[in-house]
This record gives structure tokens, C-alpha cells and sequence, in this order.
């Protein structure tokens, strides 16, 4: 989600906040800057004044436009793009809320939520460091896979990244998206049932791309919307089913050889049911948008 999304917290939080959204965009600003500064250096001084042959102009012309319009219709889905929120199922009702609020024991804490996983049949796999379901206090939902709390945003993003607005460190995410890895996980390997582990997510490095950038090649280079899955559950290396039986216990479990990565038959297995996996998921065009993984969509390091 881009600055201009930002949720107001309402005229009553004072100027504080105008000066925090001011400041927010002055990346944009720059960016901006700079690319109506290359307009005129490269298309007035260079293509229209200096070169003297015309089919060398028109071929430079050409191609700056061509490589101009894609960077802005990038650019301007980084910012506007909006966020999908965390689907109502995983809110964790104001009955459970208050009997956590009175628990005296996080044991307490995690007994409510795992009877909310269980009757709502959520497809989470991964925990905290205590191998416990991760939940967040201000959006009072329990987290999906790979969702964390924004605090610029002020709420949970699926498949959350991080904010960039200099869209910078292009090389790094293009190695997170082979790796299917968001920068937070790169920090903070995700924990599943079975412990830390920062392949998890990654199904080997064509299917990671497909799940990033869709299987149709032709939109491989446009910045629209392609990418596999719901947002909420993912296919992992070793599991690629999360939500055919609300189990989510259960799934860790059903093949520690291939968790452990000694399988390696199992694995090409998987990678292929995990592509149909998440071409059948693929149903929210309107998934996770620039707290994912996508090189040309990325946001900026908090
Ligand atoms: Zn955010
Ligand atoms: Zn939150």
C-alpha cells in the first residue's frame, strides 16, 4: 500500500499526522523529480538537440518511452495498489478476547486461540518462537502465514514486505522472489510446528517466480496483477495442501522426510502439485499488492 492509501486517523490526531503523511511522500517527490529531470536530459538535450541522425533518435525515443511508461505504471501501482485486509474469519471474537484478557497464563492466551483455529478451520502453519499461533493485539485477528502487523499502515498486511518508496535494491528482491522469501523472512526465518525455517516458503526457484508473477509470460513484464494464491494460505515445500482439512496440526506432520529435505523425489512431487495448488487458489485479483515480493513493486525498508 502506497502513501495515498494511508488510513487517516481522523482530523482529531492533530498536525502531527499531516507531517508524518508530508514526509511520506517526499520519496514520491524525488522519484518524481528525478524522472522529470531525465525527461528533459535525455529526450530534449540528448534525443532532440544533440543526435543528428533521425532513424537513431527515433529508435532512442522509442525505446525511452517504451522503458519510461513501464517504470510509471509501476510506480503508480506501488503506491496506489491497495492492500487486501485479513478476511473476518480470523478476527478473534470479543468473548475470546475478553477471556484472554482476564488469562493469567499465556498457556490461556493460546488455548482460546487454537479453539478459534480449530471451529473456524484456519489454514495457519506457522507460530512464534514459542511454537505458538501468532496472533496481533492491535488488529485482534490471528496472523495467516506470512502476514505481520504494519506499523506505517497501521494494520495487518497479508504477505507483508516492507515499505520502499526509493523502489531501490532491485537485485536483492529479485533473489528473495527465486528464493520465495519476503525481506522479513530473510531477518526472521518463519516457524512452523516443526521449528525456524527459512526455505519453507520456497518450492524451487521457477515456481517461486510463477507465484510471484502468474504463469501467463506475456504479463511476466506488465505490472498487473498475476500472482498465484489467496494471500492467506501457501503452499510450503513440504506441505502444499493448507486448507482442504482445517487441520492445521496435522500438516507438519504428514512427511518428516521431506521436511527434513532428504526427499528429494518427494520434493519434484510437490513442486508440481504446488503450482496446481496455487492456480486453484488464485481467486483474488485483488491479493496481496506491494507488501509482496515483486522486485518492480517493492516498497522500502522501515
Ligand atoms: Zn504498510
Ligand atoms: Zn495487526
Amino acid at each position: 500500500m502506497g502513501p495515498g492509501r494511508e488510513k487517516s486517523g481522523g482530523i482529531s490526531e492533530g498536525s502531527c499526522r499531516h507531517c508524518i503523511n508530508i514526509t511520506k511522500w517526499m520519496p514520491v517527490l524525488f522519484i518524481v523529480t528525478v524522472i522529470a529531470w531525465s525527461y528533459y536530459a535525455f529526450v530534449i538535450q540528448v534525443c532532440l538537440i544533440t543526435m543528428q541522425e533521425t532513424w537513431l533518435k527515433i529508435l532512442a525515443l522509442i525505446v525511452y518511452h517504451i522503458v519510461t511508461t513501464l517504470f510509471l505504471w509501476s510506480y503508480w501501482q506501488t503506491i496506489f495498489t491497495c492492500s487486501s485486509r485479513v478476511p473476518r474469519k480470523f478476527k478473534i471474537p470479543q468473548a475470546e478476547l475478553e477471556l484472554m484478557e482476564g488469562a493469567t497464563q499465556d498457556s490461556e492466551i493460546f488455548e482460546v486461540l487454537n479453539r478459534i483455529v480449530r471451529s473456524n478451520e484456519l489454514p495457519v502453519q506457522t507460530r512464534t518462537n514459542l511454537t505458538q499461533l501468532r496472533y496481533c493485539e492491535k488488529c485482534q485477528i490471528i496472523k495467516p502465514d506470512r502476514t505481520h502487523h504494519c506499523s506505517v499502515c497501521g494494520y495487518c498486511i497479508l504477505k507483508m514486505d516492507h515499505h520502499c518508496p526509493l523502489v531501490s535494491l532491485f537485485g536483492y528482491h529479485c533473489f528473495l522472489v527465486t528464493k520465495n522469501r519476503s525481506t522479513l523472512e530473510s531477518f526472521r526465518s518463519p516457524v512452523f510446528s516443526h521449528g525456524p525455517d527459512k526455505k519453507g516458503f520456497n518450492l524451487g526457484c521457477y515456481n517461486n517466480f510463477v507465484e510471484v508473477f502468474g504463469d501467463d509470460k506475456k504479463k511476466w513484464f506488465l505490472p498487473v496483477f498475476t500472482s498465484l494464491g489467496d494471500g492467506i494460505s501457501f503452499p510450503t515445500r513440504h506441505i502444499v495442501n493448507t486448507s482442504n482439512n482445517g487441520n492445521y496440526n496435522s500438516l507438519d506432520t504428514t512427511d518428516s522426510s521431506a521436511a527434513s529435505g532428504n526427499s528429494p523425489d518427494h520434493c519434484v512431487e510437490v513442486k508440481v502439485e504446488a503450482r496446481t495448488e496455487l492456480r486453484d487458489s488464485n481467486a483474488n485479483p485483488h491479493g496481496p499488492s506491494v507488501h509482496d515480493t515483486r522486485p518492480h513493486k517493492e516498497s522500502t525498508l522501515r
